[in-house]
Parts: C-alpha cells; structure tokens; sequence
C-alpha cells in the first residue's frame, strides 16, 4: 500500500517545543515531500525545561529553538503559549485549538496518546481530539470561519514507546536525517543530556524509530493509530 499526503494539510499537536521531533517529524517530512502543506502547533512555551545551569528567558530561547526546527521541516508553527506543566483539556485550550484548526484548516491532526508519560502530553492529546470535533461545529465560534468538515485524526506513540500498540507504521527511512536537524535546533534540552530525569534525546529518538523500523522491517519508522470516532476516521 502507498500512503500519499499530496492533498493533505497535516498539523501535528503536540504539548512541548520538541515533542514532534520524536513522535512525528519524519512522517511530516514525509507528508511535505508528497506536497502537503503542514503545520506544528505547540501548546506549551518549554518554560520549565530547565537545563543544571538554568537559562535566564527560557521560554523566549525555546520559541526561537522552535520555530528553527519548525523552519527546517518547512511546517508552519502555531504556538498555544500555556505554561509547562499547566496545560489542562478545558474551555479556553480547546477554544485556543479550535481557533488554530480554522486557521490552518487541517485535513489530517497528529495527536499524543492518551497514556503518554506526561501530563501536559495527555491533556494536549485530549484538547487536540476535542477541538478536532467543536472546529466544524458552527455552534463553536471563535475568530475564523468553521471548518466544512472534521479532521481526521491519527494518535502518536508515546515517548519511549511505552504503553503503546502501533496501529499502523509509516516508513521515515529517508527522513531520519531531517528529525536530527530538526531536533540539533533545540540547543536548551540537549545540554540536560545528563539530569537523571531527562534521557539523552537524540539516542531516545533514533532508538525509537530504529525500533518501530525494526518491527515494520524497514530502517526507520513512526508508529500511530487510527482515531477511529466518527468523522475522525477516514478510509486512505
Ligand atoms: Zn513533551
């Protein structure tokens, strides 16, 4: 089967600035190459992403490591501005993404699972899937126009794959290259190489993909599944 993202707009959201260049980037990458338009859409500003020898501005260093990374995909970069460790599927998040989706106009949503290790993942997972139903619901205003239709909408592995079953696996084999780029932008986390609560990233990323390119029997390969709601899912 060949999966071609030539007529999609593809927005990946995730809760922190280098969240997509672990779970998504190559299939992004992917997606561009085929001639999607595709977007980034970080929900938290990487506040508290604090290295031993803590940096003064975090949050302003983070943006700039973001849209760096954001530019090297060729994704345009939407930013949701709630702090680290805040981030809770309520009201004004879902309005915020709601607000996002009608501006980008998304056919197809990247979301993070819902037993991803951390909190602001989960929550940023719920507020996705949510605002990927209010954002074709006129009911639901917001500054932009209501989207004709839904989203379809695929969930992300977990950091480390941990408690999550692929559903499906796309081949990033050629595409691995840009996720290191992509992630040599985020200078801030790779200096917390050593905290004991932080793995190293790269080595954690490309174990990631070698391991689900293991199991699909190619090099390299990003692990999702189907949302399978109702107008979330689609037939490719
Ligand atoms: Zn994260």
């Amino acid at each position: 089967m060949h999966l071609d993202f030539s007529d999609e707009r593809v927005m990946a959201v995730v809760a922190h600035p280098d969240d997509a260049e672990c779970l998504c980037a190559g299939t992004l990458g992917r997606a561009k190459a085929d001639g999607a338009a595709i977007a980034i859409c970080v929900l938290c500003r990487g506040d508290k992403g604090q290295p031993a020898r803590p940096i003064e501005n975090l949050a302003v260093v983070r943006e700039k490591e973001m849209q760096a990374a954001a530019a090297e995909a060729g994704a345009e970069l939407f930013e949701g501005r709630f702090g680290d460790g805040e981030l809770a599927d309520g009201v004004a998040q879902r309005a915020a993404v709601v607000e996002i989706y009608r501006r980008f106009r998304p056919t197809l949503v990247l979301a993070h699972w819902r037993d991803d290790y951390h909190s602001d993942h989960r929550a940023a997972g719920a507020v996705a899937e949510a605002a990927s139903w209010y954002c074709a619901s006129a009911g639901h205003r917001t500054e932009s126009d209501v989207l004709p239709c839904q989203p379809a909408l695929w969930w992300m592995d977990s950091m480390n794959m941990s408690g999550f079953e692929p559903g499906f696996f796309v081949d990033v084999s050629d595409f691995v290259g840009l996720k290191r780029r992509m992630l040599a932008c985020h200078k801030s986390q790779l200096k917390r190489a050593d905290d004991g609560d932080f793995s190293p990233l790269e080595e954690q990323m490309l174990r990631q993909c070698d391991a689900r390119g293991a199991q699909a029997g190619v090099d390299a390969a990003e692990a999702f599944r189907i949302h399978a709601a109702w107008r979330r899912a689609r037939a490719w």
